[in-house]
């Protein structure tokens, strides 16, 4: 096969390029529905939401990228017309999620030559040239699906849950007073609340147990893992801060959180299960706003009390993983809008910051909906949890709305 020499604009390659000639570079005829801006074809990565001729891979013709999105719900893989001829070629999504290394250069090099795949065995298969095969993308599996039956048997232990401040310990109800928007009827929804220390005879998750626990639930609805709110926390950070740096040797800085080890929290959302499109109301607030992202599980809960779906990122910075989620959902629910509500704070802006900038470098339609300077610095040091329907309506909404 020709390799070129030197530089290879791949942009304007792409634009050049019909997909009826990128198909047939690839080796495949292309089976379109629909002509003009928008083509769509059954989804080349291996879908399995795209079956029987579905077509759910919808690419923009009109992009000079020719850029795309299976609308299939478990895929939603989306990227350029390289990443397509990637799937033609292998019928898998390029390693890691992202075409690169070895994998670019053979569809680069298909893209740029003049010669046609046939059986597929143009150029050497990156796991015959690479030093070492890429590393697997990091998923989580649900409890319930673990092949382990210690992790199986806790996938339903919120039913141990008590969700009245009276009934548990008081740092915990002190925690839950804190957080208004922890209303029994809140917590039973997110099927969150206090565990007590005393399992009369149920020894499940004993290291929940004194915490209020969270669940993060996957896509499909099912958890994934338990999050543990310590809440004697912010005494903890008090002592914390009044200790001298010889005194911190060898201790732990205070967590918020207790995260299970091996959860990969980077790549789940809070919020993310897809059963609440069906709430009343939620595809059009999300179609109006676009996908509203903050930070934490109260932030997520405390929206969704008054009516406004947002997702959260478990931290106060987004991963590369968590923006690709988003994003994908931003095309499909939102016309590509994204708005960005982390705490009104400076931690909250240095996070935002660089999610602005990683969703503005994806072409998505991004904005903040406050800053501590914003709206008369009406709500600088707040966090999404304290938002009220009325501010919300006569501030929040008018300016993210588009
Ligand atoms: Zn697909």
């Amino acid at each position: 096969m020709k390799t070129p020499s030197g530089y290879v604009d791949i942009d304007r390659l792409q634009a050049e390029t019909t997909l009826e000639e990128a198909a047939a570079k690839c080796g495949v005829t292309l089976d379109a529905k629909g002509s003009g801006k928008e083509v769509r074809i059954d989804c080349p990565f291996g879908c399995q939401g795209d079956h029987a001729g579905r077509k759910e891979l919808s690419i923009n013709t009109e992009n000079p990228q020719k850029v795309f999105l299976c609308h299939a719900y478990q895929c939603g893989f989306r990227g350029n017309l390289l990443t397509l001829m990637h799937g033609w070629l292998t019928g898998t999504k390029p390693t890691g999620g992202k075409l690169k290394g070895e994998e670019f250069r053979r569809v680069r090099n298909l893209l740029a030559g003049d010669g046609v795949v046939r059986d597929g065995s143009t150029g050497p298969k990156p796991a015959e040239t690479a030093d070492s095969p890429p590393p697997e993308p990091p998923h989580n599996v649900p409890l319930i699906d673990s092949p382990e039956e210690r992790v199986r048997e806790l996938h339903n232990i919120d039913k141990k849950f008590l969700t009245e401040p009276a009934a548990m310990n008081p740092a915990a109800a002190a925690y839950v007073r804190r957080h208004p928007c922890l209303s029994p009827a809140s917590m039973q929804k997110w099927r969150c609340g206090y565990l007590p220390n005393d399992g009369g005879g149920d020894k499940r998750g004993w290291s929940l147990r004194g915490s209020i626990v969270y669940p993060v639930l996957s896509e499909e609805g099912k958890v994934l893992s338990w999050v543990a709110r310590d809440v004697r926390y912010e005494q903890n950070e008090r002592e914390w801060s009044r200790l001298s740096p010889a005194e911190r040797v060898g201790k732990e800085p205070p967590a918020k959180h207790r995260f299970p080890k091996g959860f990969h929290r980077g790549v789940e959302l809070f919020g993310q299960q897809a059963s609440r499109l069906r709430e009343p109301g939620y595809r059009q607030s999300i179609a109006n706003h676009g996908i509203v992202v903050v930070e934490g599980f109260n932030d997520v809960i405390g929206l969704d009390n008054i009516g406004i779906p947002a997702v959260g990122v478990m931290s106060n910075r987004m991963t590369e993983a968590q923006g690709e989620k988003i994003a994908t959902w931003a095309m499909r629910l939102a016309s590509g809008r994204v708005t960005l509500m982390f705490d009104c704070e400076a931690s909250g802006i240095e996070g935002a910051k660089d999610a602005l900038w990683f969703f503005a470098e994806q072409g998505l339609d991004v904005r903040v909906a406050w800053t501590p300077s914003m709206h008369g610095g009406k709500f600088a040091g707040r966090q999404p949890e304290t938002m009220i329907r009325e501010e919300w309506e006569s501030v929040i909404r008018p300016y993210i709305s588009r």
